[in-house]
């Protein structure tokens, strides 16, 4: 309790030593430097050099030069390891040349742990390169089509017809008594302790709850229409008029599994979140396409995430914190970026955050553990860079200056929160790998692994909190729900 509570207090990096300063970052590098190199060089000797060449890594990445890191530049590359060596660079004096102690090889064993760390934590600016090969063309084209999917949300006209299929007040008292209760545990700690969490973070939390509880059904098959036994899935189908008509290019086919009913079962994937609303089902793209929709109806600004192991989640701008906060309402997950990696042991390469103004690459948000990086081959990061660089400036090209100045500051320290997890992610590998480190138990690295801010132990306490919550108020709240709503959610 004392320790959610105190969560707009907490440092990222806790108290115990000094405080996070350059040299301590540096040193910590140096010592994860020396220790992983030692690491990889004995690797080599049992590995063979087949794969060198199926990807390509620059030289350095595992070098980390001892110079400072040079001031944050403008965007600066997740991972510098996938630009070919000969990289052109207006920033040629801080490429240094491949290191003559190492052989490539080092650097190009897909098996490594992904330089990014260390080519993120130097700091090593990258130049954007536009994609020339098909390969990352293909991935261009990709993303501009993803990038799209929030522009889907901003017409005024349909998110205001979407509130009116929310229990808004319900949601607003929800959101008003827990965020009076942030305020009271903060006042209880001292005068100058800010609550956790925001009235607009309450809002989308209450949403989020209500969302997964009462109002979206998760369909894997189907319940047969007619008689509500089971189906089994029969492939595609072509889409129906109207279901073209409201969007769906795909439709999956079921069967019912009573030999006595055997009849068909239609299931249109929608990937309108209007139309979502009333069909208030799906699997998780439906479910973060409306539910990051409502997001943006009930004033937060939002980007949709999507990731390249198949799945997407919302991320809502907090106010309150100045921050991007993950949430993922199929898991009803609030600020949890390390649920995939941590809790469903996934390996990830890229999420990327698309946003009506913006976009970004928030990988270094949700894989803060090298081991947990999946290899990223869809294009070089260079290229990468210039595909984003040229969303965002699609996105802005209409704003004035002052707003395309403010949304860079964001992205800015968003890079600066990046290179935090970096550091911390450094630090928590040093004291498991030096002889004498604390270990996995360690303060920094529980609180990192765990995710944001301690994010595990809120996310338990809430389910704690929630579930006390439910017990107590669900036949009543039942009573009194929303009359917008049919009693037919789900
Ligand atoms: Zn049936």
């Amino acid at each position: 309790m004392a320790d959610r509570t105190g969560v707009p207090r907490r440092k990222p990096v806790p108290q115990p030593q000094q405080p996070l300063s350059e040299t301590w970052a540096m040193d910590l590098t140096q010592q994860f430097r020396r220790t992983l190199s030692t690491k990889r060089m004995n690797e080599l000797s049992t590995r063979s050099n087949s794969q060198r060449r199926s990807n390509p890594r620059a030289p350095a990445d595992y070098f980390v030069d001892s110079q400072q890191p040079p001031p944050l530049p403008p965007r600066y590359g997740h991972d510098a390891s996938a630009a070919a060596p000969p990289m052109p660079s207006r920033h040629a004096p801080f490429q240094p040349p491949p290191h003559p102690l190492v052989p490539q090889s080092s650097q190009q064993h897909p098996m490594s742990p992904p330089p990014s760390y260390a080519a993120s934590l130097r700091n090593l600016p990258i130049s954007p390169t536009p994609p020339t090969d098909s390969k990352a063309l293909r991935f261009r084209s990709m993303l501009l089509s993803l990038s799209s999917t929030p522009l889907k949300w901003e017409n005024p006209g349909l998110l205001d017809e979407a509130l009116a299929a929310i229990p808004l007040q319900r949601i607003y008292d929800e959101a008003q008594e827990e965020s009076d209760l942030f305020t009271a545990e903060a006042a209880s700690l001292g005068p100058d302790k800010k609550p956790a969490w925001g009235y607009q973070d309450c809002v989308v939390r209450a949403l989020m709850k209500w969302f997964k509880r009462d109002f979206f059904e998760w369909v894997n098959n189907p319940k047969c229409a007619v008689c509500r036994a089971p189906t089994i899935a029969q492939g595609m189908a072509a889409p129906l008029p109207d279901e073209s008509a409201r969007g769906a290019s795909r439709v999956e086919l079921y069967q019912c599994s009573s030999q006595y009913c055997m009849a068909y079962e239609r299931f249109p994937r929608y990937n309108d979140a209007f139309v979502l609303l009333q069909t208030k089902r799906g699997r998780v793209g439906e479910w973060a396409n409306c539910f990051t929709m409502l997001c943006r109806a009930v004033g937060s600004r939002t980007r949709w995430v999507w990731n390249s192991e198949d799945h997407v989640w919302t991320e809502v701008y907090s106010v309150h914190r100045k921050r991007w906060v993950h949430v993922d309402s199929c898991e009803g997950a609030w600020d949890a970026p390390m649920l995939y990696t941590n809790g469903w042991k996934k390996n990830l390469a890229y999420c990327i955050a698309f946003s009506a103004d913006g976009c970004a690459d928030v990988t270094r948000r949700y894989v803060q553990s090298a081991s947990r990086a999946a290899p990223r081959i869809k294009c070089p990061e260079p290229v990468l860079l210039h595909i984003l660089a040229e969303i965002r400036a699609l996105r802005r090209k209409d704003m004035d200056k002052q707003e395309k100045f403010r949304l860079m500051a964001e992205d800015m320290r968003e890079d600066e929160e990046f290179r935090r997890y970096i550091i911390e992610g450094l630090a928590f590998a040093v004291s498991r790998i030096l002889p004498g480190g604390k270990g996995a138990g360690d303060s920094v690295g529980v609180n990192r692994r765990q995710g944001g801010d301690g994010d595990a132990q809120k996310i338990t306490e809430e389910a704690e909190r929630e579930r006390r919550r439910l017990a107590r108020g669900r036949g009543a709240r039942d009573e009194m729900r929303d009359p917008t709503r049919d009693g037919e959610g789900r």
